[in-house]
């Protein structure tokens, strides 16, 4: 079996996660590369950390496909002695490009936000915000049904399937209210809570909820029949759920090609909190 180029990677990387689906402010594809090297082995990351450059240089990784944009905002310097910079040098002496999947991934079928509804084992109904000009269930976040159960247990099958955090998993709302509708959405989610509430979910599952944001969709749904509670889960735990799957069919797909080419997920844990100090538990 021949080793793929670059070039031919990245369009397959492209089937699987459309570079169309992206939201415009995104920044998604190929960053760092020669699109006519061979790529024998990709390394899967949510975060292109200098920990996770370290790691794909060690593994004589050729590409290194990450979540989150390496370059999102405009750069003037790619000097190594910048925080950005020294990723892109570092990547470039050690051979290894670089292509991000990012809201592509979130919205496309059977990514980042489906790996994470599928957790709480529900029935999807389709998109929180469907990306315009893509396919019927192509967009942002997931909204979809349960077995009827609880804010709680829901809390919980999060915390079982998800990596121990130090901010683990958190309840703002009634942990023993009813719920048979769930909204999902991978990543920082505070600016979808319209669709949220129009979705008519009694709980929503997101990341990084800030104090007013949180209290005023809180103070929001008192004044209604008090849904929807929110869940906060780790920003990395919640999007680490779609390596494993992302990596399976980067694997299926290479080997429906014929290439020969490994593919492994990062053993780098990118959470950038790192311990609780612990308090007496507030339930209620
Ligand atoms: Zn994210």
């Amino acid at each position: 079996m021949a080793s793929p180029t670059l070039a031919q990677v990245r369009t397959l990387i492209d089937d699987l996660w459309p570079e169309s689906f992206a939201e415009s402010w995104d920044s998604v594809g190929l960053t760092v590369g020669d699109p006519a090297a061979p790529v024998t082995a990709i390394l899967l990351a949510v975060d292109p950390t200098d920990d996770v450059v370290a790691e794909a240089a060690e593994t004589s990784a050729d590409l290194l496909l990450t979540h989150h944009p390496l370059l999102l905002r405009g750069v003037t310097s790619v000097a190594a002695d910048t925080l950005k910079g020294g990723q892109v040098t570092r990547l470039l002496q050690a051979g290894v490009a670089h292509i991000a999947a990012h809201t592509n991934a979130d919205s496309q079928l059977g990514g980042v936000s489906d790996a994470l509804i599928d957790v709480l084992d529900a029935q999807v109904e389709g998109p929180l915000a469907p990306t315009a000009g893509a396919p019927d269930g192509v967009g942002i976040g997931r909204v979809g049904t349960v077995r009827p159960t609880t804010v709680r247990a829901l809390a919980q099958a999060l915390a079982d399937a998800l990596p121990v955090t130090a901010t683990g998993v958190r309840i703002a709302g009634d942990p023993d209210a009813p719920v048979e509708r769930v909204a999902v959405c991978g990543g920082a989610g505070d600016g979808l809570f319209d669709e949220v509430r129009a979705s008519g979910a009694q709980v929503y599952v997101t990341s990084d909820l800030r104090h007013h944001p949180a209290t005023e969709a809180r103070d929001t749904a008192h004044r209604g029949d008090g849904t929807p509670h929110l869940i906060d889960i780790s920003h990395w735990a919640a999007e680490s759920l779609w390596l494993d799957r992302a990596a399976s069919q980067l694997r299926a797909s290479a080997a429906h090609s014929g290439w020969d080419v490994t593919v492994t997920v990062s053993t780098r844990r990118t959470d950038a909190w790192t311990l609780r100090i612990g308090q007496e538990d507030t339930d209620g």
